[in-house]
């Protein structure tokens, strides 16, 4: 591996890390060298056990992201774990699925608050602190998960597609303040991947064909094909790179 994919002696808080992208982008930051904090509200059993064969080391947080108030209170908690958080990956997200003319303000907020306000605060909380890394001259990686609804409408998901708008235009707000704190603040905008996120598309026979004929690399992505994109925007490697939403989508937008 390159020296500057190298996370050693790095220190990543994962939202969401239990299962399906979290998972995997834990994984790959601990298998470049990262320790892991992860966030979540469900015990990352299986995430712990797999950062610690890679000899890393895990800690976990009990943390209910569609409640913004005690996000400084996680930063807190996740920096006492290991002494500093490095990269932040702002992975935790839910979609809630009904026409525009049904949806109701209890699924709006329930969406908004998760993917995007406390992504927010927690941005916040964690940039105060990453600016005192490098010995005071300021050194941190955020990455945010997007979507292709940050460029798409997508159907039947107006909260969704509204949050993860509102992702990558934040993603380069806070790339712009951010930049001359030392901090690098991108988003990974995965495209149609096998998780729970997805597990109602892929049952829906007809929908499933339309996507899969969408995507030029032939098949739905997988967790770990966002591996390379997360080692590369949480490492040395993307330090000239501020407020990117970079798709890792086999194809889907290029059509
Ligand atoms: P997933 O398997 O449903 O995982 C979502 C994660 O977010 C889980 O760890 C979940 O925890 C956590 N989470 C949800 N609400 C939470 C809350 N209130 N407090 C704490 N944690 C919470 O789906 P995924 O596909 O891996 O999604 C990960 C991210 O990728 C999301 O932001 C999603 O929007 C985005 N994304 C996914 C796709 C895709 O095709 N799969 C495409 C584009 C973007 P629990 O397990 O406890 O619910």
């Amino acid at each position: 591996m390159p020296a500057s994919f190298d996370l050693s002696g790095r220190v990543a808080l994962v939202t969401g890390a239990n299962t399906g992208l979290g998972q995997a982008i834990a994984i790959a930051l601990a298998a470049a060298g990262a320790d892991i904090v992860a966030a979540g509200r469900t015990e990352p059993e299986e995430t712990a056990a797999r950062v610690h064969a890679l000899g890393r080391r895990f800690f976990s947080i009990h943390a209910d992201l569609a409640d913004s108030a005690p996000m400084q209170d996680l930063a807190t908690r996740a920096i006492a774990a290991f002494g500093q958080v490095d990269i932040l990956v702002n992975n935790a997200g839910i979609i809630r699925r009904a026409d525009a003319l049904d949806v109701s303000e209890e699924d709006w907020d329930a969406v908004l608050d998760t993917n995007l306000k406390s992504l927010f605060f927690l941005s916040q909380a964690l940039a105060r602190h990453m600016r005192s890394l490098g010995c005071g001259l300021g050194r941190g990686k955020i990455v945010n998960v997007a979507s292709l609804l940050s460029f798409q409408g997508g159907i039947r998901v107006p909260a969704y597609a509204a949050s993860k708008s509102a992702v990558a235009g934040l993603t380069r707000a806070l790339a712009n303040e951010w930049a001359a704190h030392g901090i690098n603040v991108n988003a990974i905008a995965p495209g149609y991947i096998e998780t729970a996120n997805t597990a109602a598309l892929r049952a829906d026979t007809a929908r499933s064909a339309q996507i899969l004929d969408r995507i030029p690399a032939g098949r739905w992505g997988r967790p770990d094909d966002l591996a390379g994109a997360a080692v590369f925007l949480a490492s040395a490697a993307s330090d000239y790179v501020h407020g990117v939403v970079l798709p890792v989508d086999g194809g889907w937008l290029a059509r």
